[in-house]
């Protein structure tokens, strides 16, 4: 494979390293696209069928991690559009989560009783094809200026019940630290959170976004969890390590989201070596993702038994620690309900048979249901 300096002739390398630099030249047209990769007819006519209908960016680093040979390549088919997005397939819905039924003020998103979505930005580095929050980063929405954050940490600030925030957007990482300090420490300051996260794919497709100072800054308003979005092992980059594991070093805990998708990494090999690759880096994969009924994602979408069908391959072939949660989040707001293979195969009265990841059949004897409550409880929890 080519390296970048082959792919990009000319840039000096204090620019590749350079995070800005990388995010003013995002490639935005076929004509730049073409400089790097051979397009498809296909994907020209899906550039071209969704120049109304959604952004397209992408950075020079995650450009330079495609096959400019393969149309099937992993990280071009995340970045280029084809013309099934131009499509809003059955069920599909503008907003697939609800959240907008649920955001009390523009930047804010309170959908669970204990847990809120700040949104700081309509922005990200690389515009994913899948993306299911593309009503906002698709930029038809008010920009979420310092006034909208104000009015979102007022709303927190009132509401004692929110002790989780999820900081988001957009990819929270495209602003400089100073705004993105603001933004945390703003947070931080109520005293009621007691969590907060970053959901970010800065790591992936911006990978020196994540120096020495945005560690700190982040590991200054801890607990802070970083999470992430890698979707195949051809993301796992020496950069990519260097970016996850300067934050693991700073006592930021990271962990990953993967959603699942149809032909990029449908298969439990390749979400095996992703996952495996993420643990040596001490990077959690933490939910595989159903993806969403997004409008214009029906193309990347997988059946539901395709996710069952991974988890059932890797369980007992692999540590518990590489095998993510498979989560559905259901459309319309009804929140995330999780998946997973049945090993049930009866209940008896004295206990249940299951079947081993071998196919045998096991039988776990159960004590009786009567008495399962903690009397300690009521010393350790007093009043309820
Ligand atoms: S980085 Fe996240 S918010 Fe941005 S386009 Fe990708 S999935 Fe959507």
């Amino acid at each position: 494979m080519a390296t970048w300096q082959q792919r990009f002739p000319g840039v000096a390398e204090a620019d590749w390293r350079d995070w800005r630099w990388q995010q003013r030249h995002a490639l935005r047209s076929a004509e730049a696209l073409s400089r790097v990769v051979e397009l498809t007819a296909e994907e020209r006519a899906g550039i071209a069928a969704t120049a109304d209908v959604f952004r397209l960016g992408v950075t020079p680093y995650y450009a330079s991690l495609m096959d400019p040979h393969h149309p099937f390549c992993p990280v071009r088919m995340q970045a280029i559009p084809l013309p099934g997005e131009a499509v809003s397939g059955p069920g599909e819905l503008r907003d697939p989560l609800g959240e907008d039924r649920n955001r009390p003020v523009r930047a804010l998103v309170h959908k669970y009783p204990d847990r809120a979505l700040l949104l700081v930005t309509d922005t990200c580095p690389v515009y994913c094809r899948h993306c299911t929050r593309r009503r906002i980063t698709g930029g038809t929405e008010d920009a979420f200026d310092r006034g909208a954050i104000e009015e979102a940490l007022d709303y927190l600030r009132r509401r004692p019940e929110v002790r989780d925030v999820i900081v988001s957007g957009g990819d929270p990482l495209v602003l400089a630290d100073d705004r993105l300090a603001w933004v945390l420490e703003g947070v931080r300051a109520i005293p009621h959170v007691q969590i907060l996260r970053l959901a970010t794919r800065g790591p992936v497709t911006c990978p020196m976004r994540v120096d020495a100072a945005l560690a700190r800054l982040l590991r200054s308003v801890k607990p802070l969890f970083v999470v992430t979005h890698f979707n195949h092992a051809k993301e796992c980059t020496g950069e990519a390590q260097a970016a996850c594991e300067l934050l693991v070093d700073h006592g930021v805990p990271v962990e990953n989201q993967t959603v699942l998708l149809r032909r990029v990494n449908s298969s439990a090999r390749a979400i095996a070596d992703l996952n495996h690759r993420l643990l040596s880096w001490r990077v959690r994969p933490y939910y595989l993702h159903q993806g969403d009924l997004a409008q214009g994602t029906g193309h990347l979408r997988t059946p539901l038994s395709a996710g069952v069908a991974i988890l059932e391959q890797l369980r007992g072939h692999t540590s518990g620690l590489a095998i993510p949660h498979l989560a559905v989040d259901l459309p319309g707001g009804g929140g995330k309900v999780t998946l997973q293979p049945d090993y049930v195969l009866s209940r008896d009265p004295g206990g249940t048979w299951f079947r081993g990841f071998r196919g045998g059949r096991y039988h776990v004897p159960e004590p009786p249901e009567a008495g399962i409550d903690c009397p300690y409880d009521e010393v350790f929890y007093p009043g309820g």
